[in-house]
């Protein structure tokens, strides 16, 4: 098995799935593994079987007797096996380590300047990862540099990822680094594998696996300086041919000219809704404000610019979901990033999807916040090096 099998990302008897009713409590023995996953006691044990050889699972202490021989006990080794983390944005980066079920281990936010080029920025963030990893071999372990503990380290990247290649292809916003191949580089200087992807990819699987693992079709849309989305069709996340889709940050929201797109074209749903767009906005009004921190305070102080701009980028949001969610029929629309804070926008976001959709597709619908906070996309990130590195479908 390699970090470019591509095993299924859903959850249903899959190697993945009885590792998390290990790790949750919910089974201690091959026997609860047969009955909970309704997979037959030999699949189960050929399963297990592989799961202790990759070092991800361990036989402890004996459990509790019903009159034979005592079972051995299941669990899910503690310290040592490890994912890294990096969830890359425009102005900052969350990073940290997570254990093998997606849980947090360490976490922390650090600035970081885009402008200064991929191998500086990464190069930095992946030597703060592989600090967090405490120095530790597993038995069994395949792929990890000697004194990491590090099984892999899974990257989000606020621009288009080619996921099979793991190239960033026309971002806006960072210069320097179309064409970056960003797994190489990263794979290469950490020695153990690494899954690339976007960053509203892993705020979808995070968000998903977190909140609404039991649905099947959802879509998360991530709106901070940039725009996009992550969606999940039948339990997995759909990334299309080549990883672009959910990308909605270029579809068009203004029919006349509207504001230029760092793509080159008007009226696109970055140039109008994005926190980038609100900044450019207000100071085109003249009103001094800097970033989106101070969008958002602004917002909160009630100024009826920034208020008005918030309300005008929901509706474009708004606009180009009831499209998504007209031809998707997805169970729930969920947004996050800064912009989900925003109560203006989310609320003629929801009525503009109301208005334009069509009552079947939102008779049942869910429309809300991403609410797993800002570990969401290194949560995410953990899911994919794990799917792809424990699950040998
Ligand atoms: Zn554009």
């Amino acid at each position: 098995m390699t970090i470019d099998d591509a095993p299924r990302d859903g959850l249903r008897g899959g190697p993945r799935e009885l590792l998390r009713l290990v790790a949750s409590g919910a089974a201690v023995s091959r026997a609860d593994l047969a009955r909970l996953s309704g997979l037959s006691p030999s699949t189960v044990s050929q399963r297990v079987e592989a799961l202790i050889s990759e070092g991800l699972l361990q036989e402890t202490g004996a459990g509790k007797s019903r009159g034979g021989r005592r079972p051995r006990q299941l669990a899910v080794p503690t310290g040592g096996a490890l994912i890294g983390a990096i969830d890359l944005g425009a102005h900052h980066a969350r990073l940290g380590t997570l254990d093998l079920t997606g849980r947090v281990v360490e976490a922390r936010t650090r600035p970081v300047r885009i402008e200064d080029g991929p191998e500086a920025v990464l190069g930095a963030l992946l030597d703060e990862v592989a600090a967090l990893a405490p120095a530790a071999t597993v038995p069994g372990q395949r792929g990890g540099t000697a004194g990491s503990g590090l099984r892999g380290i899974g990257i989000g990247i606020p621009g288009p990822v080619q996921y099979d290649t793991g190239r960033i292809v026309s971002p806006s916003r960072m210069p320097g680094w179309n064409g970056f191949d960003v797994r190489e580089f990263c794979a290469r200087r950490a020695d153990v594998p690494v899954v690339v992807d976007n960053d509203a990819n892993l705020m979808a699987l995070g968000e998903h696996r977190a909140v609404h693992a039991d649905l099947d079709h959802a879509v998360y849309v991530k709106a901070g300086t940039g725009i996009g989305a992550g969606v999940i069709s039948g339990g997995r996340l759909h990334r299309g041919a080549q990883g672009s889709a959910g990308d909605i940050s270029h579809c068009r929201v203004v029919a006349d000219p509207g504001p230029l797109c760092s793509c080159g074209n008007t009226g696109c749903l970055e140039a109008v809704a994005s926190g980038a767009a609100l900044v450019a906005a207000l100071c085109e009004q003249g009103v001094p404000v800097e970033d989106l921190t101070g969008v958002m305070r602004l917002i909160d102080d009630g100024d009826r610019h920034a208020t008005a701009l918030a309300r005008r980028a929901g509706r474009s949001i708004g606009e180009i979901l009831a499209v998504v969610v007209n031809f998707f029929n997805p169970q729930v629309v969920a947004i996050g990033g800064r912009l989900a804070e925003c109560e203006p926008l989310l609320a003629s976001m929801r009525a503009t999807l109301y208005e334009r959709c069509l009552p079947l597709a939102t008779q049942a619908l869910l429309i809300e916040r991403v609410v797993t906070g800002p570990d969401v996309g290194i949560m995410g990130a953990a899911h994919l090096v794990v799917d792809r590195v424990v699950d040998p479908a």
